[in-house]
C-alpha cells in the first residue's frame, strides 16, 4: 500500500512512525533549512520524476551553509536518499517531498554551533497548490518581505516562513489567493511561497536577487525554457508595486505553484485578467518537461520506480507470494 514515507536518524520508515523529541532545538527555535521538490508522476514510464533534485539540495548545502547546519553528504547523495524516500512511498501519484536539515541536538540557547544536526526527508501525495489555470487573485501584503539583514531570504530556512504565514494568511482571510510581499524599500520582492515575474513590451523581467528573494529553481528553469525555446530577453531588476499593475503579464512560480498566472492584484485586472500567450506558452513548455515528455531537458529529471514494482519486475511471481 503506498503510504507517505520518511528518511530520518539516518533510517527509513513510514513516516507515521518518524518521531522528534520535544526539546529538538529545530522545534524550539526554527533552527532547520528545508527544501521544496516535486516528484511528477508519468503514467507512460511508471515512475515518479523528481523534478532537479542535484539543484535542490545544493540549494539546500548552501542554505545550511549560512546557518551553521552540518550536512556532510553531497547533493548527489541527499539525491539517493530522496529517491529511496519517493520509491519507498510506493505512490503512483504526484508527491510533494520535504528534505529538512535541522538541529537535533535538545539544548536550551538559540546557539548554533556546539548542537547536533540531523538530515531528514518525507514524500506525501500532493496536487496543485495554487490553480494555474484561472489567473490568481493576489493581494500586496502589508507584511513586508524578511531582509537580508534579518533572516537571509536565499537561505530557506524554516523559522523565515513566519513571514510567509503572516502574509498567506492576511491574503486568504481577505478573500485572495495569494500574498505578494514588498521589501523594506518598497519594491517588489515574491510571493509567500514563489518567485514572481512579469512580462514587459516581450521582456521577461523578475526582481534583483538583492531584493530578498529566494533564488528559485523553477523560475531558473523557467527562465532557461524563455531564452532556449522562445528567445526572450531575461531582465533581472527592482520592480515597483504600480509596475506590476501595468504589466502585460504577471506570474508566479515555486515548486508548489508551478507557474500560476495572476489575474487581479489590490482589485486591478492585469492584462486581460486571463492567462497571457508568454505565461501559456511558457505553462506548456514547463509541464512538458516535468513530466517527462521533453527529451532535451530529460536531464533535470530522475525517474524512480515505486519500490514494489521494482522488486517485482525482478523477482519472479509465484503462487501466495507477498512484495515486501
Ligand atoms: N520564494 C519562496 C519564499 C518560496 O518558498 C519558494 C518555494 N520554494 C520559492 C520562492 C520558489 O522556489 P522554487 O522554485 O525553488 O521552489
Amino acid at each position: 500500500m503506498p503510504q507517505p514515507y520518511c528518511y530520518i536518524q539516518k533510517r527509513y520508515m513510514p513516516l507515521e512512525e518518524a518521531r522528534l523529541p520535544v526539546m529538538t532545538h529545530a522545534f524550539l527555535y526554527g533552527t532547520a533549512v528545508f527544501e521544496g521538490v516535486r516528484g511528477n508522476w508519468s503514467e507512460e514510464r511508471g515512475e515518479s520524476l523528481i523534478f532537479r533534485p542535484v539543484e535542490h539540495f545544493q540549494r539546500l548545502k548552501q542554505s545550511a551553509h549560512i546557518m551553521h547546519i552540518e550536512l556532510p553528504q553531497s547533493a548527489e547523495e541527499l539525491a539517493d536518499i530522496t529517491a529511496g524516500v519517493v520509491g519507498g512511498s510506493g505512490y503512483h501519484e504526484d508527491t510533494y517531498i520535504r528534505p529538512i536539515a535541522y538541529k537535533s541536538g535538545e539544548v536550551i540557547g538559540p546557539k548554533l554551533d556546539g548542537v547536533e544536526s540531523d538530515f531528514m526527508c518525507f514524500a506525501i501525495p500532493f496536487g496543485n497548490y495554487l490553480d494555474p489555470d484561472a489567473g490568481l487573485r493576489c493581494q500586496t501584503s502589508t507584511w513586508r518581505r524578511v531582509p537580508d539583514t534579518s533572516i537571509p531570504a536565499r537561505a530557506k530556512v524554516n523559522g523565515l516562513y513566519v513571514n510567509s504565514a503572516l502574509a498567506k494568511t492576511e491574503a486568504v482571510e481577505n478573500g485572495f489567493d495569494e500574498a505578494i510581499m514588498l521589501n523594506d524599500d518598497g519594491h517588489v520582492s515574491e510571493g509567500s511561497g514563489e518567485n514572481i515575474a512579469i512580462v514587459r513590451h516581450g521582456r521577461l523581467i523578475t526582481p534583483a536577487r538583492s531584493d530578498n528573494v529566494l533564488e528559485g529553481i523553477t523560475i531558473d528553469s523557467i527562465f532557461e525554457l524563455a531564452r532556449e525555446e522562445l528567445g526572450l530577453e531575461i531582465i533581472e531588476r527592482t520592480i515597483d508595486r504600480s509596475e506590476l499593475y501595468v504589466a502585460d503579464e504577471v506570474f508566479l512560480t515555486g515548486t508548489a505553484a508551478h507557474i500560476s498566472p495572476v489575474g487581479e492584484l489590490d482589485r486591478r485586472t492585469i492584462g486581460t485578467g486571463k492567462p497571457g500567450p508568454i505565461t501559456k506558452q511558457l505553462q506548456k513548455l514547463f509541464f512538458d518537461v516535468i513530466r517527462g515528455k521533453n527529451a532535451k531537458y530529460e536531464h533535470w529529471v530522475r525517474g524512480v520506480k515505486p519500490v514494489d514494482e521494482a522488486k517485482a519486475s525482478r523477482e519472479p511471481a509465484t503462487a501466495g507470494s507477498k512484495s515486501a
